[in-house]
């Protein structure tokens, strides 16, 4: 309660255009902008850091959901945007800077033939669709807890209050996660745990000539972090290709965060299609899906229609060129390894000398407290972390100039290139701070 009173003590500015925002619907312009006891407004960022209106300094952990791997008006897509935006940011048609990012995310995540759209919604859409155009199939496979964005096909079985997963275990009931999913559409949906090829196969042997393909978060992210078991994602693919059915994965949040090619790169399993977003545009609203000659051909001889007006948007693709020619270098990624293993260091120190039931559990440059001792491998195990936690943690780091991500358990911290030493330390001292009080 006393860290809730001097949260609001500080934002009067905020409370202010909270009352102002009448015609913002619910008053933020985002649902996941709604934080409580009340949103907080930004002023601008630089560097590591975010201000709000009320003049409140942050390190920024939170990173706009895992985009702002960059920093805030990192100079070389400052530069890039500023050189873009006085020749023109629109024209609905391709611009030089498409052809060196493709390349360039070719190289990368191994992927031949690359598209771009606008948000990782759009980019999972895409990735639904051309599984269907290419198997002529309609059915798709789903991991209970994994989120995709906000379109008919995903928003099934994805954040579930601990009482909503239905169905036992191994095969969980899909349940739609939002309202405005058509029944008809939940009924092509199969939902399987994460880490469970078992559960796959059963699917495909029971549906297997209705799938189209499974979409999955390689390294779940959107229920805190839980990683793949060892040779997971390649027997999927294997799995999934016995029954003619297609691999896509979401890296629209590990795509350049967890290293320079993603998950596919970082453990050697290339999908038929792999979805990125977020991180990539530098801060713009840029999105890409990349994938093998034999699905993105569907694309290029118009079977496939992936089209959209600000598609490879010239603004994005400048912003895009500058992240991964300039900033996501090879001495960037060492020192986010660097910053990394600081955090993961310090944190597990403190939860070690308090004795607390938690762990720390990172992925590249994001990561998070999990607020549970063992080790969890799906999505039943993460409901059972202690929701107390999140949320308090939140408040205590946000008091001493620290920005979380807002949703506690769920949501995972994203350094960038610009942080510091300083930064680390501070989200760690204010760790200590909350275990002191836990304990005494
Ligand atoms: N996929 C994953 C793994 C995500 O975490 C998100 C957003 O958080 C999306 C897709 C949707 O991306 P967007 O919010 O840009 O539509």
């Amino acid at each position: 309660a006393d860290e809730t009173e001097a949260f609001v003590a500080r934002q009067p500015r905020s409370r202010a255009l909270g009352s102002r925002a009448g015609h913002l619907a619910g008053g933020v312009t985002s649902n996941w902008q709604i934080t409580e006891p009340q949103a907080v407004w930004i002023s601008h960022g630089a560097g590591s850091k975010v201000y709000d209106v009320d003049g409140c300094e942050y390190a920024d952990f939170h990173g706009g959901y895992g985009v702002s791997l960059a920093g805030h008006a990192h100079p070389a897509v400052v530069a890039a945007v500023r050189g873009r935006v006085a020749r023109g940011t629109h024209f609905a048609q391709p611009t030089e800077d498409a052809i060196v990012v493709a390349d360039d995310l070719a190289d990368r995540f191994d992927q031949p033939l690359w598209r771009f759209a606008n948000s990782g919604t759009e980019a999972t859409m895409d990735a639904v669709h051309l599984m269907r155009a290419a198997t002529g199939r309609d059915r798709i496979l789903k991991v209970e807890g994994c989120y995709h964005g906000h379109h008919d096909s995903v928003e099934v079985s994805v954040l579930p209050e601990p009482d909503d997963p239905i169905g036992p275990p191994e095969r969980p009931t899909g349940v739609p996660d939002n309202t405005g999913i058509p029944a008809a559409i939940m009924d092509l949906v199969t939902v399987v745990p994460f880490n469970d090829v078992d559960a796959v196969e059963r699917a495909l042997l029971e549906q297997g000539d209705e799938v189209a393909g499974m979409i999955l978060e390689p390294i779940m992210m959107n229920a805190g972090i839980i990683h793949p078991d060892e040779g997971y994602l390649a027997e999927l693919r294997d799995v999934l290709h016995r029954h003619g059915a297609l691999l896509a994965f979401d890296e629209v949040k590990t795509g350049l965060t967890v290293g320079p090619g993603g998950v596919s790169r970082a453990l050697g399993v290339t999908p038929d299609l792999v979805c990125l977003a977020k991180a990539m545009g530098g801060g713009l609203p840029t999105a890409a899906i990349g994938g093998s000659e034999a699905v993105m051909s569907l694309i290029a001889d118009g079977r496939y229609e992936q089209v959209g007006t600000f598609n490879g948007n010239p603004l994005g693709m400048a912003a895009a060129r500058a992240m991964l020619t300039e900033v996501l270098t090879p001495a960037a990624y060492e020192h986010l390894e660097r910053l990394r293993d600081r955090l993961e260091t310090g944190l597990q120190d403190v939860i070690d000398r308090h004795g607390l039931p938690w762990r720390v559990v990172t992925a590249g440059a994001k990561g998070c407290v999990s607020f549970l001792a063992e080790p969890i491998r799906d999505f039943r195990g993460f409901l059972r972390l202690d929701d107390r936690y999140g949320h308090a943690h939140w408040l205590v780091q946000h008091n001493r100039g620290v920005f979380l991500p807002p949703w506690g358990k769920v949501e995972q911290w994203l350094l960038s290139v610009q942080h510091t030493d300083e930064d680390v330390d501070r989200l760690v001292v204010n760790c200590d701070h909350l275990a002191s009080r836990l304990v005494t």
